[in-house]
């Protein structure tokens, strides 16, 4: 196999999107991916132009269907389980037992979002049960919606929330943990206040149709809004050495160089901002300082002319 200029770990909205300007740019590139994006459940996705309300699946269709086109540019369906710097790059280890060398990396590969065990979330996750407003806020504005959270951020989220909608109901599942100021912000808004614990979410196919709290209440929701924990999908930035932020992420500028050399990142395991656009510029913006960096190495294309 000819020599790798760009291994890619991740092929969704930020590898493809890196993929696509080096194969523009004639380097080599493999793109390795398992095909775990993180918003597979959503039946619509919203605010990338010319794709608004297509399903994840057809976006990343078309995206790898258009960038696979360029012949510099390959993409296997395996998972990498291990990474190590090496003489001149870097080498991957797949869970099929394939070694991979490329000169440089690029970590495309997202975060994995952890459910609550709460009865029904997982199933409503994506289709009723709604990570973003800016994302899913315009389909049920102005309906009777929830919100799930707590502790100083529940008052800060219950504002944003209520903008699309004026029925709101905040569920803390639990001790609210708000100041007697933050409880006053909230009524002043009217928005109701459940400490009750969740008991379920009572849906039929991820459509989300009421909240039962444990005291046998049911709260009937169109939607309900949560921001829940992630790590990263891998762990191969923390092998390679890369340092984190305080909430998770892997610290990069914002052209993607982590603190290890030749290594880039690009997407939600580094950016706190989730949207597919987002992604797709992080994808781009690597890209073109890891062109930038083979060509200061003196790495240059060896595709034929014309091809
Ligand atoms: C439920 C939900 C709904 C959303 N809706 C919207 C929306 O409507 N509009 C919008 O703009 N944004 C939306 N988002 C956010 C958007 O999906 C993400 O910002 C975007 O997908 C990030 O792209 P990414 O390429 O960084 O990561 P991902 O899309 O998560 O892809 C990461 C890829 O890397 C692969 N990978 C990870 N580790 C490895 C490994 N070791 N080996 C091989 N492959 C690996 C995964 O399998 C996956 O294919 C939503 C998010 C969620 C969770």
């Amino acid at each position: 196999m000819e020599e790798i200029d760009v291994l890619i770990v991740g092929g969704s909205n930020a590898g493809l999107s890196a993929a696509m300007m080096l194969g523009r740019a004639l380097r080599r590139v493999l793109i390795l991916d398992h095909n775990q994006p993180c918003n597979r459940q959503t039946p619509h996705s919203h605010n990338f132009l010319t794709r608004d309300g297509e399903t994840p699946a057809t976006i990343s269709a078309i995206a790898r269907e258009q960038v696979l086109r360029y012949p510099s540019v390959a993409l296997q369906s395996d998972k990498v389980v291990a990474a190590q710097a090496v003489e001149g790059g870097f080498q991957v280890t797949t869970e099929r037992g394939e070694v991979l060398h490329g000169r440089k990396l690029l970590l495309a590969t997202g975060v994995k979002d952890e459910m609550p065990a709460i009865p029904g979330f997982a199933a409503c996750w994506g289709i009723s049960v709604l990570h973003c407003p800016y994302c899913h806020g315009y389909e049920v504005h102005g309906q009777k919606l929830g919100l799930l959270a707590s502790g100083t951020m529940a008052e800060e989220l219950a504002n944003l929330i209520h903008y699309w909608s004026q029925d709101l109901v905040l569920f803390t599942n639990g001790p609210a943990g708000l100041t007697t100021e933050q409880l006053a912000a909230l009524e002043a808004r009217n928005i109701q206040l459940v400490e009750t614990p969740i008991a379920e979410l009572e849906h039929q196919n991820g459509r989300l149709e009421a909240v039962r709290t444990t005291d046998g209440a049911s709260h009937v929701l169109s939607a309900i809004f949560a921001r829940v924990p992630f790590q990263q999908h891998t762990d191969i930035a923390a092998q390679l050495g890369c340092t984190h932020t305080e909430t998770g992420l892997i610290q990069a500028t914002t052209f993607g160089e982590t603190n290890v050399p030749g290594l880039f990142v690009a997407g939600d395991n580094s950016t706190p901002m989730r949207q597919v656009s987002v992604a797709v510029a992080n994808g781009s913006m690597a890209a073109a300082f890891i062109n930038r960096e083979l060509m200061k190495e003196g790495v240059y294309s060896r595709m034929p002319v014309g091809n």
